[in-house]
């Protein structure tokens, strides 16, 4: 190899640093929900996603109960428009991995290998991934050679084919039917005794009434089998250990999902499932770092909340940064004064007394004093940050720090008492 070659090899291989105001991991409906808004509110925004753009929701064909598409839609076409939606406020889209995390701190880390983004926040919305049956000969299938998870991808194929659903939820049975609309036979392994399953109750009377459709109850997958190419699904019978060899050439899989946490373990606060654990702002445990969608913690995992969740966590973090940054530039940096930082509710008449008190003070002192007002309704992060939580609060901050805190009634012989004794004097 030449120099000139290796050098530009080597140039290729530096990795390339980007600030950003969001970074958002996961490009379902979470993350783009969370990018419209991010994108809408004037923040510099990337999203970063590993797979196919729409996340999950793309391996439907049929998306009914999503608002305002009375048709239904289907998962790729609706989040193409979410997509479509994102571009137009100019957030970016970058199709890779994210390999590692330094969330702690006002620069928060995503590293891509090639880029590290430097984000002021950080939206998790990773979803999650098909959970598989655990039965025995399972991974040599999957990737193409009988098991599959998408039927929107791998109907077609099947046609005139025997395929197996495994699951009885609403995934299973919906995307069930929509498999017969290719295969000659759906046979639909469900777990429990026969007429209950997990679905709604239309789905349900829907797939009972389709003639394609075949159930055998009380059952889980045993066994997988055959060559190169799946051939036999062994199921076994839960009450009796009967064995049940049905010959197919796909199965599906719709017996529920893991988040995808990889990334988070001994970062982010999960619970014993591996959800992450969100406040009602979709604020994890560290702060600037927001977590949407199936990845965390919640009673519903579908498109509708998703979006909500995406909506939440980017007003959050818009809240977030222009928190950040009136308290370094106003807050934390008195300049050669001595900041008197005032945490009030302005619809609290003590509190308002406090200010005019403030106010007086300031006019007293120019020189001197320097009023923040904060009011804790409208920034309750401020308040946060500086460790308050009553108000009316005056915290005095001197030379990037805190020096001293008043709580309670406001008067003029306090502040004087807790100021420096450059000013009293
Ligand atoms: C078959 C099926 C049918 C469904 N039907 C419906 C329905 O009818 N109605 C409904 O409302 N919901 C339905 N859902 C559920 C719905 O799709 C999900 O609730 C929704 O997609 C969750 O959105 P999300 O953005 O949180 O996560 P996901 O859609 O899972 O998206 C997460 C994205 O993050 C990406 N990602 C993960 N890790 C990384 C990483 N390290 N770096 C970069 N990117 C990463 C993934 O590739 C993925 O694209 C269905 C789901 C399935 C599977």
């Amino acid at each position: 190899m030449s120099r000139r070659e290796r050098n530009r090899g080597e140039r290729s291989r530096e990795k390339k640093v980007e600030q950003v105001d969001v970074a958002i991991i996961g490009g379902g409906p979470a993350g783009l929900t969370a990018g419209i808004y991010c994108g809408r509110a004037r923040l510099n925004t990337v999203i970063i996603e590993k797979g196919q753009v729409g996340g999950l929701a793309t391996y439907t064909n049929d998306i009914a109960n999503y608002p305002g598409f009375v048709e239904g839609a289907s998962g790729i076409d609706l989040t193409r428009q979410f997509q479509e939606q994102a571009k137009k406020f100019n957030v970016k889209f970058k199709l890779t991995d994210v390999k590692s995390l330094q969330l702690e701190g006002p620069v928060k880390i995503v590293d891509t290998g090639r880029t590290r983004y430097e984000a002021k926040a950080v939206i998790v919305a990773t979803g999650g991934k098909p959970r598989l049956t655990g039965a025995k000969n399972e991974e040599s299938f999957l990737s193409g050679n009988g098991i599959a998870f998408c039927a929107t991808c791998d109907a077609a194929a099947n046609q005139d084919k025997t395929v197996m659903v495994v699951g009885s939820g609403d995934a299973a049975i919906e995307e069930g039917m929509f498999l017969t609309r290719f295969a000659s036979k759906v046979i639909v392994s469900v777990i429990h005794d026969e007429g209950i399953m997990d679905c709604n109750e239309i789905a349900k009377a829907e797939c009972m009434a389709n003639p394609k459709m075949e159930f055998i109850w009380n059952t889980v997958v045993d066994e997988f089998k055959g060559g190169d190419l799946l051939e036999t699904v062994v199921l076994k019978n839960v009450k009796t250990g009967e064995l049940i060899p049905i010959d197919v050439d796909s199965c599906f899989l719709f017996i529920g999902y893991i988040p995808n946490n990889e990334l988070f373990k001994g970062i982010l606060d999960m619970n014993e499932k591996g959800y992450l654990l969100t406040s009602e702002k979709m604020e994890t445990n560290i702060d600037g770092v927001f977590a949407v969608g199936d990845i965390r913690e919640k009673f519903l995992r579908q498109v509708a909340t998703s979006v909500g969740d995406g909506a939440t966590a980017a007003f959050a973090a818009e809240k977030y940064i222009a928190e950040e940054e009136t308290f370094n530039s106003q807050v934390m940096d008195s300049g050669d004064k001595t900041n008197l930082v005032y945490l009030y509710d302005a619809t609290d008449q003590c509190c308002l007394d406090g200010l005019a008190v403030l106010e007086k003070f300031e006019k007293e002192f120019p020189e001197l004093c320097k009023l923040v007002r904060v009011d804790v309704y409208k920034s309750n992060g401020l308040a946060k940050r500086l460790s308050v939580d009553t108000v009316p609060s005056v915290v005095l901050v001197k030379d990037g720090q805190i020096e001293s805190v008043i709580e309670g009634d406001i008067t003029r012989d306090k502040i004087l008492e807790m100021i420096p004794s450059e000013i009293s004097a």
